[in-house]
């Protein structure tokens, strides 16, 4: 019953498909990108999402999971597993310098401080593609054996100070469960690389992201006697420099990379005073869970040694963020080929590890994920000069659009096809 009599029969009927919709993926995309919201923020868009899973008739619609998550289930016709597809919807504080015709000029205060907002991290893009994917999907519903899992994420660049939110919050609050999804796939656009082109690695693609912050409590002096104090400006200057040997000289450099940055120095009032307290904030990133302990360990020891050889004290808090982004090697064998036949071969390349963090690693610490980047800087652009994600001139090349709604279905599809008993 039902056989197929190709290997991929849903192929020719997902391309015709996708050039169907594709027009209003553009139209989701462009209305995203007019109207951006923050983490655990995305009350319009998320109404946007359930109401069009809702008019595509899905079994069920959840909203206001982890805040301002939809989840969607689709029960395909024909009896068989469960996939998961993963949308991030959150945009960012930055003021858009973009000249398109729906630019953002939203603005809000972020920090004290007033800004724009912008989707300048392309989760716009990926909403889109999302609710792409569930009108597909859902147009060939009758034959599709098993079901599929729609997870519309908020707050993926981490939720407002103070809150929970995100992927964890969704885990937790058990997105993947009932009925539970035996595999999940996400993408993220990338102006690193053309339009066309698709980037993946097998194991710890993306870093884990972690930050400090260290307060180095000294004794306020006049800056002319400073032997009647403690300065923690000078304790703090050791303890950054302290901090730069933990990877370069305690580290296994040929087991995994690994960076530890200080990006805030913050102390003192006056020229002339010596101040009480300075605060130094920073990142850890690592690509394995063991190394990720070890320098938490190192940067608290460094730093508390440090400040008592100086007379002062330091606190250190360290706050875990994400987990390395990890690729089932299993999951990312399988799915390789299925990219290659939708885009490509020649254009499905391996690329080397990256220093940003993702929290589908959420996901994928509960069952065998898979993320990938898609290319969104126009073919005739120079890739050097392309603005990079998070920055106010971040530009997408629409085409990435359909790679992007063909691959995720071609995906959802072919693993419910070879895990369907
Ligand atoms: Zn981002
Ligand atoms: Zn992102």
């Amino acid at each position: 019953m039902n056989a197929p009599d190709t290997p991929y029969p849903f192929d020719a009927e997902l391309a015709a498909a996708a050039d169907r919709i594709e027009p209003r993926v553009l139209a989701w995309r462009r209305d995203f990108h007019r109207n951006p919201e923050l983490g655990n923020r995305e009350v319009r868009t998320a109404g946007i999402v359930a109401a069009h899973l809702r008019a595509l008739g899905f079994d069920s619609v959840q909203e206001k999971v982890a805040h301002t998550g939809v989840v969607g289930v689709l029960k395909g016709g024909l009896p068989g597993p469960v996939v998961a597809l993963r949308a991030d919807m959150d945009a960012l504080p930055v003021s858009e310098e973009v000249d398109v015709p729906f630019r953002s000029e939203v603005r809000t205060e972020w920090s004290g401080q007033q800004c724009g907002v912008m989707h300048a991290c392309g989760h716009d893009a990926h909403t889109a593609i999302l609710m792409g994917v569930a009108e597909l999907l859902a147009g060939m519903r009758g034959r599709i054996p098993g079901s599929v899992k729609f997870i519309f994420q908020p707050a993926e660049e981490t939720p407002p100070i103070g809150e929970e939110g995100g992927a964890k919050m969704m885990v937790q609050e058990g997105a993947l469960k009932n009925p539970d999804a035996g595999a999940i796939f996400g993408l993220h656009i990338t102006s690193v690389f053309p339009t066309g082109m698709i980037g993946y690695r097998s194991g710890p693609m993306m870093a884990s992201a972690d930050d400090f912050r260290i307060f180095v409590r000294g004794t306020q002096t006049h800056a002319a006697m400073p032997w009647r104090g403690v300065d923690p400006i000078v304790v703090s200057s050791q303890i950054v420099l302290g901090l730069q040997t933990v990877v370069s000289r305690r580290m296994n450099v040929t087991r995994e990379p690994s960076v530890v940055t200080v990006g805030v120095f913050q102390g003192g009032v006056r020229h002339n005073i010596i101040p009480d307290e300075v605060k130094l904030e920073g990142t850890i990133r690592t690509f394995d869970e063991e190394q990720r302990n070890e320098i938490h360990e190192h940067v608290k020891r460094i730093a508390e040694m440090i400040a008592e050889s100086g007379g002062a004290k330091a606190k250190v808090h360290i706050h875990r963020w994400y987990d390395v982004t990890v690729n089932h090697p299993g999951l990312t064998e399988w799915s390789v080929p299925t990219l290659g036949r939708i885009a490509g071969e020649a254009h499905v390349r391996v690329i080397d590890k990256l220093c940003g963090a993702e929290d589908f690693s959420f996901f994928q610490k509960e069952i065998p994920g898979f993320f990938y980047f898609v290319g969104c800087t126009p073919p005739d652009r120079d890739l050097r000069t392309a603005a990079p994600n998070h920055s106010p001139r971040f530009y997408v090349d629409e085409a990435c659009l359909k790679i992007g709604l063909r691959t995720l279905s071609a995906l959802a599809l072919d693993w419910l096809s070879a895990n369907a008993r």
